[in-house]
């Protein structure tokens, strides 16, 4: 047994925000409480730390099968672990895709045997991605699939959305819609505006994303299915999110902390790290999600986390890849610049961090309720830090956020009990004597 002693406790889901101690018994948590004891615990003092329930990310490129070089099983979820997360959703975007059980059930029992972090794959809505012929939903969905989308480009034919969002709500699966118009998007590097014009490369209108953001809300509300909108970027596309949502449209979306904390003028470098999709927007389209966000409208941050090898981005802007390597720069970015700023509490962190993407995904996760799988993230609230990415656990080098002095770095971790990180470093250990 573990007790985890003098903490600053922030769980939303059971209104509780203050010192106490928690109780973790081999995976679960058994006791919450001021003064806990247990005899022949071990006893962790945590004087000063903030303790959060794990974060859950439920946009996360694995780049496995089939890009191993940019990012793996084992290395995504070490990076997870690295930047607090204990649980992920992978994309299916992979090589070859995920569309049939056998790649559902080897990414299971891989991250499994790591035990880094729980990883929950999404499947794709098309077999292939190829956006013809929709997959075998109900039976990916039994073999644990928590969800499907053709992230990495729109679904175009609105006739197979709406047959996806038909069979979905069978059995009540949840379609995340990546929103990108792809005739409209034609070779668009970076959002469009005067600095697309100035800097003499090719844009991308807001409305590449709103015009399927506006589709899928129609076939949603059709539907009466369940609808979750990817990384949202526009302040157009919100507005028709909370429409709809007044409306009774089942819909929920997400926001990277890249879309909120840079615009379209960090691409004046032509740094390709910022070469992102959907790109930058302005920062009127940054202040409307950063309000967004606050107020609920917008569930949840994910960090879309895209690894791309150092080849991959080292060339023209033009011809760079599309993402940044998020998962191990997104708690300290959202606690510097929405915490400690005052926009935001520790209450509405844990929320948007954890607890919603819990509820949007049916995981009994993103509490600290007695009962509660032990996954746990310790901040110390004292350490600063400045952005390196070679200190990433990833192999994705790729962030624009290098050199950013932040804090609300992960120091502990506990995944199911126990200890993956410890003193901001990931925990190294031999085998798979977790299982
Ligand atoms: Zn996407």
């Amino acid at each position: 047994m573990i007790l985890l002693k003098n903490a600053f406790v922030v769980d939303p889901a059971q209104q509780l925000e203050g010192v106490c101690d928690i109780l973790i018994d081999h995976e679960k948590i058994v006791a919450v409480g001021e003064n806990l004891s247990a005899e022949q615990a071990q006893i962790v003092d945590l004087t000063g730390k903030i303790l959060l329930p794990g974060l859950i990310d439920m946009h996360v490129h694995l780049r496995d099968p089939g890009q191993e070089y940019k990012e793996d099983i084992l290395s995504g979820t070490r990076a997870a672990a690295h930047g607090g997360f204990t649980s992920i959703v992978s994309m299916p975007n992979t090589q070859p895709p995920v569309d049939h059980e056998a790649i559902v059930q080897s990414i299971i029992s891989r991250s499994r045997a790591y035990g880094y972090a729980d990883v929950y794959p999404a499947a794709c809505i098309t077999k292939g991605q190829k956006g013809e012929e929709i997959t075998e939903m109900g039976l990916l969905h039994k073999q644990g699939v928590i969800a499907f989308t053709d992230d990495g480009k729109g679904v175009a034919h609105a006739g197979v959305m709406r047959k996806a969002m038909d069979y979905s709500r069978i059995f009540g699966g949840v379609l995340i819609s990546h929103c990108e118009d792809k005739d409209l998007l034609g070779e668009g590097v970076m959002n469009e505006g005067i600095v697309s014009t100035e800097l003499g490369l090719a844009g991308i209108p807001n409305a590449v994303e709103d015009l399927m953001i506006s589709r899928d809300l129609m076939l949603a509300k059709l539907t009466n299915s369940r609808l979750h909108i990817a990384h949202l970027s526009t302040k157009s596309g919100l507005a028709m999110i909370k429409a709809a949502k007044d409306d009774g449209v089942s819909v929920t979306t997400e926001v990277t902390p890249h879309h909120l904390f840079l615009t379209e003028e960090n691409v004046r470098g032509y740094d390709t790290n910022t070469k992102v999709n959907p790109p930058l927007r302005t920062q009127e389209d940054c202040q409307a999600l950063i309000e967004g966000l606050i107020n609920g409208d917008i569930d949840c941050i994910v960090t879309d986390h895209a690894p791309h090898a150092r080849e991959d981005k080292e060339v023209e802007y033009d011809y760079a890849a599309f993402g940044i390597s998020g998962l191990e720069t997104s708690l300290p970015l959202v606690w510097t610049n929405l915490y400690l700023s005052g926009k935001m509490t520790l209450s509405q962190l844990v929320t948007v961090m954890s607890r919603r993407p819990a509820e949007i995904l049916g995981l009994d996760k993103g509490t600290l309720k007695v009962g509660s799988m032990a996954d746990i993230t310790i901040v110390d609230p004292i350490v600063e830090k400045i952005v390196d990415s070679k200190e990433f656990a990833s192999k994705g080098i790729n962030t624009p956020f290098n050199g950013l002095l932040l804090k609300g770095w992960p120091d502990k971790v506990y995944k199911a009990g126990r200890l993956v990180v410890d003193g901001g470093r990931l925990v190294e250990w031999e085998g798979n004597a977790w299982i």
